[in-house]
């Protein structure tokens, strides 16, 4: 395994610029739900709609096109892309050649049946059709109904910038797509198709692009990002070679697997001092039964091991993580032992969640999703309840400490300066704290719950 990728720098960086179209250009109004992979995407798609000619607006009501870039993985996502799209609807009212599309996992999973529960969406494009959205999207625009949801092994959207209007500090490195997983209860792997690695010198053409436009901080992206392969090269030495990216100061990556953190990737943290000490591992469950059943090829004992070893390495890490409660099965005993878990690792931070059916997975077709509703709803309270006390106490014991700061720009509120710690905590500063993109020394005296004081 090398452990730098060698790659030529003659216009290693070179990007294709969106062109500033004007103002009788069509105008496209994006939203988007779910992860990070698919904010990537969006930009992804602002970027092949803008080189086509079409200008992005911030107002729905100005728009000629609509997009929703959609996420399937619970119920509740796709219900919330329902209830937004019949929304959005009252804007043909203005305009009858209005075009409305959904773009994502949402259109893949469901395909044509889009169309069959709100016919008035004109557009359904899977992850795998970016590379010609504009097309389609233009097709869409002469009042053809346009369903595109192949799924394609190949497509890494190799040489494609993206476009974004994000804070231009921190940016999105897509460096793998798909998930060769298939735990049981997921959907993920039906709706983006199987892993495939981006090419080591296209991660790093992305990155040096950010660096170029002034980015401080990259955050590398996949749905099993640590299983990152490429011909010989490995996550590990991916990472030590975006580390040699002049101009970016901090890389962060989402969302690892627990199986696939290899010793070289642990030690590759706890040298590189780019690499943020700041990891999200999502555990699911604290019960061997459960974690069997949802075929995550861990047992509960590996994975506080490698939270052992994670932070024997890496002694300031933050860790985050996922918690599903009442999968298919989910006894009271099974439950006690993901608090369990939650109470020996304290995890800083956790997304929590029901399990809910999502048609064609295995979970789907071959379990009994049989814990009422309600029962769902306790056990996520009690998870909900533990975490808070463990993110009050991991604010708490960070009260004191001096830090490293990125400025990110301007809190939501205006009245503060929002950065952003090396362990991913969002920190409040006082306001003209700093520049966008600049480091500010900070010493934090609080805590809002969810945001740290400095
Ligand atoms: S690893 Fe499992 S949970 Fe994550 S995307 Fe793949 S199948 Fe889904």
């Amino acid at each position: 395994m090398s452990d730098l990728v060698k790659i030529r720098r003659p216009n290693a960086s070179a990007s294709q610029e969106v062109p500033q179209a004007g103002p009788d250009a069509p105008a496209v109004y994006m939203e988007t739900f779910g992860c990070q992979m698919n904010e990537a995407d969006s930009a992804l798609i602002a970027g092949q709609l803008g080189r086509a000619g079409y200008r992005a607006v911030r107002d729905p009501a100005s728009a000629d096109v609509i997009l929703i870039n959609t996420c399937a993985i619970r119920e509740k996502a796709e219900d919330r892309v329902w209830g937004r799209t019949s929304q959005l609807l009252r804007h043909r009212a203005d305009n009858p050649d209005l075009v409305i599309g959904i773009t994502g996992c949402m259109a893949e999973h469901l395909k044509d049946k889009v169309a069959k529960r709100a016919p008035y969406i004109s557009l359904v494009a899977g992850p795998d059709s970016y590379r010609s959205i504009a097309d389609l999207v233009d097709r869409a625009r002469t009042g053809e109904a346009v369903v595109d949801v192949k799924l394609d092994k190949a497509e890494v959207y190799d040489q494609l910038d993206p476009h974004t209007d994000d804070d231009g500090v921190s940016g999105f490195v897509t460096i793998q797509r798909g998930c060769d997983k298939f735990c049981t209860f997921c959907v993920v792997p039906y709706t983006r198709g199987r892993e495939r690695g981006v090419a080591p010198r296209e991660v790093l053409r992305h990155t040096r692009v950010l660096a170029e436009r002034g980015y401080k901080e990259v955050v590398l992206l996949g749905q099993t990002v640590n299983s990152y392969a490429y011909e010989d090269v490995d996550f590990a030495a991916l990472l030590r070679t975006v580390a040699q990216v002049d101009g970016i100061e901090r890389i962060r990556f989402t969302s690892p697997y627990p199986v696939d953190f290899s010793p070289r990737v642990i030690e590759a943290m706890a040298e590189e001092p780019k690499i943020c000490p700041q990891v999200h591992l999502p555990l699911q469950s604290g019960s061997d039964v459960m974690l069997e059943r949802m075929r995550r090829g861990y047992s509960r004992q590996q994975f506080l091991d490698l939270v052992g070893a994670l932070r024997e390495a890496v002694p300031t890490l933050a860790l985050s993580t996922d918690i599903m409660v009442g999968f298919c099965g989910e006894t009271d005993d099974d439950h006690a032992q993901t608090l369990d878990a939650m109470r020996q690792v304290r995890f800083d931070f956790a997304f929590m969640f029901s399990y809910s059916d999502r048609g064609i997975t295995y979970a789907s077709r071959k379990m009994d999703d049989d814990i009422p509703d309600a029962v769902k709803k306790a056990r996520l309270r009690e998870v909900i309840d533990l975490q808070e006390q463990h993110t009050r106490a991991s604010h708490d014991a960070m009260i004191g400490q001096t830090l490293d700061v990125l400025v990110l720009g301007p809190s939501k509120r205006g009245d503060k300066t929002l950065g952003r710690a090396p362990t991913f905590h969002k920190v409040l500063l006082p306001p003209g704290a700093g520049e966008p993109g600049s480091f500010v020394r900070a010493t934090i005296t609080g805590s809002t719950g969810r945001s740290l004081l400095a």
